[in-house]
């Protein structure tokens, strides 16, 4: 029995990059071998095991067929004739197929040290076609490494064209696509994620609601960019630049959909877009079955991201409503991210990103106006039920009116 690093691990270290998890393979054992010697075996399609102390995986090498179509479709071959090299030319990138034994001596057939070099991120060999996440797979490693200078190999994304246009991408399943959606979002070049499955055609495939607002203009006034394809990914670095966690990251990328369906003669402007696209972020949201917290803040920027930037204009009463719509009594945490949103977006445009957000302090002390007001002077009353409720609005309403005048 042999057992190498194999994958990230070995990519990041050669990188010079911290390495989190390291995954293993193992060479000519079995299952009952593996058993014997402790590891607990994990997942009921492939051969993985879980080391009986460190808990890291390991795999016994395999080969794999594709048999139909999407994930499901493949059967997998492990034996303990299958060697280190057929093992790894079945990955999907050549820097993610080297391997190394306890000494570091390095087994890269496919030259992945010549990719790392190169900066490329390239396919193994064509059987990539075989399982469409890996278009995603690269769109994010394309983010990730993007400050390190590489790209993705011109044939590479070919294939992945290929791949695009040929449905695939549509076997996939909401819960895999949506493990790559929120691990790209949360790299540093978030946006050239979304820019990688644009090139491939992907986009379109997997999310054309976003595909739609690349040609599609703003005002240059408010949007020296003036696409908004543009815009949204200057929102997306800025998130990424100032550490938004994936709520409001998610949020970003969606805020906008709205403009994608304005009437060309109406371009450049978007009335009612916040309203407009609500549908299509809720679409979205449930194609990709998105955690709750994304969903809901992604729905509520979409519609409230405009008050946001007009927080200093708005009268009390609208201030109000916009308090109460996201229950900042109850949830300040999500309502802080809104904020950092609306932020994002604002900082999100050609030449802006410096400008100074007096709205994101506006919103924070209005929200700790109509937090502050007392309810125990007005059970005092007699106010019950339904009254209480108008009460305690009439009297946030007017803490609201008296913090718009000191400010
Ligand atoms: P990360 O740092 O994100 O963990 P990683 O390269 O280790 O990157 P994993 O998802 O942990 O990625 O997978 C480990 C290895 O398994 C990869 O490096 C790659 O060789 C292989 N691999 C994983 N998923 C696929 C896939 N869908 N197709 C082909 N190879 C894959
Ligand atoms: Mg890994």
């Amino acid at each position: 029995m042999r057992i190498y690093k194999v994958g990230g691990a070995v990519r990041d270290r050669l990188l010079g990059k911290p390495v989190t998890d390291i995954d293993w393979v193992v060479v000519g054992a079995t299952t009952e071998e593996m058993l014997a010697k402790g590891f607990r075996p994990v997942g009921a399609d492939f051969p993985v095991f879980l080391h009986p102390k460190s808990g890291e995986e390991y795999a016994l090498a395999r080969t794999e067929r594709k048999s139909g179509r999407g994930y499901g479709g493949f059967t997998f071959h492990a034996s303990p004739e299958v060697t280190l090299e057929e093992d790894l030319i079945r990955r999907d990138l050549t820097i993610n197929a080297m391997a190394e034994d306890d000494q570091q001596n390095l087994t890269d057939p496919y030259h992945g040290q010549r990719d790392l070099e190169a900066r490329l991120l390239r396919h193994v060999s064509p059987a990539f076609a075989e399982d469409p996440l890996r278009v995603l797979r690269v769109a994010r490693f394309a983010a990730r490494y993007a400050a390190l200078g590489f790209t993705v190999a011109p044939e590479t994304l070919e294939l992945m064209r290929q791949l695009s246009e040929s449905g695939e991408l549509e076997a996939l399943t909401p819960e895999r696509s949506w493990k790559e959606i929120s691990r790209a979002l949360m790299e540093d070049q978030p946006q050239v994620f979304i820019e990688v499955l644009r090139a491939c055609g992907a986009l379109k495939v997997l999310m054309p609601e976003v595909d739609a607002l690349f040609g599609v203009p703003q005002p240059p006034a408010h949007h020296p960019e003036i696409d908004t394809g543009a815009h949204i990914l200057s929102v997306l670095q800025q998130a990424a630049l100032h550490k938004q966690p994936l709520t409001v990251r998610w949020a970003c990328l969606l805020h906008d959909l709205g403009k994608g369906l304005t009437p060309e003669e109406e371009w450049p402007r978007h009335i009612a877009h916040e309203f407009k696209g609500l549908k299509l972020i809720k679409a979205v949201n449930e194609r990709f079955k998105a955690p709750r917290d994304c969903q809901e803040l992604a729905m509520l920027v979409g519609e409230y991201h405009t008050h946001g930037h007009r927080a200093l204009e708005l009268k009390p009463s609208t201030l109000l409503e916009l308090l109460q719509s996201f229950d900042v009594y109850r949830r300040p945490q999500r309502f802080e991210e809104f904020i950092a949103a609306c932020e994002m977006d604002a900082r999100g445009r050609e030449g802006l990103e410096q400008r100074s957000y007096p709205q994101a302090d506006y919103l924070r002390g209005a929200a700790t106006a109509a937090r502050s007001i007392a309810v125990q002077p007005l059970l005092e009353k007699g106010f019950k039920g339904p009254e209480l409720g108008e009460a305690i609005k009439r009297e946030r309403l007017k803490a609201l009116k008296a913090y718009k005048e000191q400010v």
